[in-house]
């Protein structure tokens, strides 16, 4: 099938929920609904849906949009709007400085709108005061990465994921949170019995359903349990001691380490019977294919960077990685976190997956952009620069496509500070949300559906997303409505006719960060005309210029054994477990359900997906709701330091003694006292900036009505 038939109306797409980035077909019908189906060609999912992808035709309608610009309340036209933007950034700038000014994105934004605002902050205003909810992500596993490649990337493909002897599933419950993944390893285990799966989760999740094995660890033993499998390894001979020699450094600082972290250890530590961690270890020592995924129980955590690079360890020492069915692999949450990596738009990056501290890489960006004023150094990573609104040296945020006042921890503490911001924009699609209320500017942005541009997969896969309705009432798309911010502040460089145009400069510029053995380079993308850019297949980077046409062949990295360090080497880290955590008497937990994403702005539309779940819930085991004559179904209080959450238990043997699970989706519209990210606390991971989701310390009550 085409990408675009008109005859029959369909048009081919992206979702616009999860980091698997499956291929959608969609079609308007004579009534004004949209028929979604999934793309059979498309290399994510070849045709499956899950419930969430396969809804989103419900979710189309306009009656919650913002359709004009509104200042201060009342609707206004976009010049009013945007010069008010533009002239309110321009004195913040010159009255305190390129410091004073902040954007906060999604990653929902495609990677054309995420490139023009890095683009304008961090080449024009001179700040890189950017980041995105992205950091709430997968920034641990950045982090994670760079130390040990020299570099961000995932090095593997989803199919190494089918292809794999053993599959170590760590801190992701795929089968909620990425459910074609699951589908595609729970066909794959059907036709491949001797695959082997492993679940390493504190709850027994949906996930469990495949598990041979399931260790439901202590909350934040992560580090300990690898750190002990890299000793096991070495114990048990299964090092490969001439890929460590050959491709590696530092393995013996780390194993030094690891050598203190006895089973016996890891027993104490994680709450694992040692039978149960010795067929682990025996299991990973003893099958050459193995892939370790991992997402946000890895990556959502104070010490989320050290985990990542413990799983790494594991595979460095064995050899498994550049080979096929095997490797670390982080899976991300948002439908484009790796598209925001790709242009730099997080504090700590620059453009092209170039280094903001680098004065190489700044002299290549500057000249590229003809930027005037590049930042010189990082900005603000999420939970800072909240604090940093809070304490007045941010004066004027523009917020992107996101909820903060639900999804940041420390909530409460977040809308505080956007309460007290002398100038908050808000570009988004809905009118109200907990965040559009502090807006002093809300400017209505395209939606799914009506956006055009590109997104890229958790398996580095660029994908299409097109528009198959009208632009309603008088939004625009998101990188339009950036541009047009950045020439009423005067400056040049943003005259973009078209999403194809800021691709393109996008694909040039990545096609000079090759400093050293960078692999994002789409270099042979540049120069699509607007055909050329509409019919571009989903394909994964790099895309070197000259390549030719791009094949849809997977590409996994480090095959060679050669990695992004400037000596060609990887790097072991020798990482501790952290010291015990003082979280009694209970561990908060929040994520995912099946049905709803992130603040259910979308998925809250849809009753089909609503009636999955109809209403939040704390998930408490028996021992703990009989400890405090909890009854299911009873409404509880689950606090913190920071804030309280009411919501109706659910008693489950599921859950660890001693934690408490609540989901992190409902809002004020939708369960008023139910905010979870009010409870949680805003300790991040010092690496990465990872706020640390899962694990704040929180007691629980019984609810008794005043
Ligand atoms: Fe969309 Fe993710 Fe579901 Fe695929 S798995 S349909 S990308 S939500």
């Amino acid at each position: 099938m085409k990408h675009t038939d008109e005859t029959a109306r369909t048009v081919k797409t992206t979702c616009a929920y999860c980091g698997v980035g499956c291929g959608i077909v969609a079609t308007p019908q004579a009534d004004g609904s949209v028929a979604i189906a999934g793309d059979p060609d498309h290399p994510a999912n070849f045709g499956r849906l899950c419930s969430k992808g396969s809804a989103l035709g419900e979710t189309l309608g306009l009656e919650e949009r913002v359709l004009l610009p509104v200042v201060e309340g009342r609707q206004a036209g976009w010049d009013e709007a945007l010069d008010r933007v533009a002239r309110t950034f321009t004195r913040t700038i010159e009255a305190h400085g390129p410091d004073s000014v902040a954007f906060y994105l999604s990653g929902q934004l495609l990677t054309e709108d995420y490139y023009v605002a890095n683009k304008l902050m961090k080449g024009f205003i001179g700040s890189g005061n950017i980041d995105t909810n992205s950091r709430l992500c997968m920034a641990s596993s950045v982090a994670g990465h760079k130390r040990a490649f020299g570099a961000d990337t995932v090095p593997g493909t989803y199919a190494d994921l089918e292809n794999a002897d053993l599959l170590v599933l760590t801190g992701s419950n795929l089968a909620w949170c990425h459910p074609v993944i699951f589908q595609r390893i729970a066909a794959a285990k059907a036709v491949r019995p001797h695959m082997r799966i492993v679940v390493i989760d504190p709850r027994r999740t949906a996930t469990c359903e495949l598990a041979d094995i399931h260790l439901a660890l202590a909350p934040d033993s992560d580090v300990a349990l690898f750190c002990g499998l890299l000793h096991a390894l070495s114990e048990s001979g299964a090092i490969d001691d001439a890929y460590v020699a050959r491709h590696t450094e530092g393995f013996s600082a780390a194993l030094r380490v690891a050598r203190t972290i006895k089973v016996r250890d890891v027993a104490a530590r994680t709450g694992l019977a040692d039978a149960d961690i010795r067929s682990f270890y025996d299991l990973f020592a003893w099958t050459e294919k193995t892939v370790t995924v991992y997402s946000q129980g890895v990556n959502q955590s104070a010490s989320g960077t050290d985990k990542v690079n413990a799983i790494i360890n594991c595979h460095l020492a064995t050899g498994r990685i550049g080979k096929p069915g095997t490797g670390p692999f982080s899976v991300t949450g948002q439908p484009n976190a790796m598209g925001g990596r790709e242009v730099g738009g997080m504090a700590n990056m620059l453009a092209a997956h170039m280094a903001i501290e680098n004065p190489a890489h700044r002299e290549t960006v500057a000249t590229f952009w003809n930027a005037p004023n590049l930042a010189e150094r990082p900005g603000l990573k999420a939970v800072e620069l909240f604090e940093a609104v809070r304490a007045g040296t941010i004066k004027a945020l523009w917020i992107g496509g996101t909820n903060p006042v639900v999804s940041m921890p420390d909530a409460d503490r977040v809308a505080a500070a956007l309460r007290a911001c002398p100038f908050v924009v808000v570009s988004d699609v809905l009118r109200h949300t907990d965040t559009t209320a502090f807006a002093h500017v809300l400017l209505p942005a395209a939606a799914w559906g009506e956006k055009n541009g590109t997104v890229t997969n958790s398996e580095r896969r660029i994908s299409r997303q097109r528009p198959f309705l009208p632009l309603p009432g008088e939004a625009r798309p998101d990188w339009a409505i950036f541009a047009d911010v950045a020439r009423r502040m005067g400056f040049s460089g943003f005259g973009y006719k078209s999403a194809a145009e800021v691709f393109d400069e996008h694909a040039r510029l990545s096609a000079r960060g090759n400093e050293g053995a960078r692999d994002f380079d789409i270099g042979g993308l540049a120069g699509l005309d607007e055909a050329g850019y509409d019919g571009l297949e989903p394909v994964q980077w790099p895309v070197r210029e000259g390549a030719g046409t791009p094949g849809t062949d997977d590409k996994r990295f480090f095959a060679d054994g050669r990695f992004y360090h400037a000596d060609g080497r990887a790097r072991f880290v020798a990482v501790e477990p952290p010291q015990d955590g003082t979280c009694a008497p209970f561990i908060l937990n929040t994520g995912r359900v099946r049905d709803h994403w992130h603040t259910m702005t979308r998925t809250g539309l849809s009753a089909r997906l609503s009636a999955h779940i109809a209403e939040p819930f704390a998930e408490l085991h028996p021992e703990d709701a009989r400890r405090l004559a909890i009854s299911a179904a009873d409404l509880v209080e689950v606090s913190s330091p920071h804030g309280t959450a009411v919501v109706r238990a659910l008693v489950t043997d599921r859950q660890r003694p001693g934690s408490v699970f609540v989901p992190m989706h409902w809002t004020k519209r939708y369960a008023p006292s139910a905010r979870i990210g009010a409870v949680a606390h805003p300790i991040s991971d010092p690496h990465s900036g990872q706020p640390a989701l899962k694990s704040t310390g929180a007691t629980v009550r019984r609810f008794e009505a005043a």
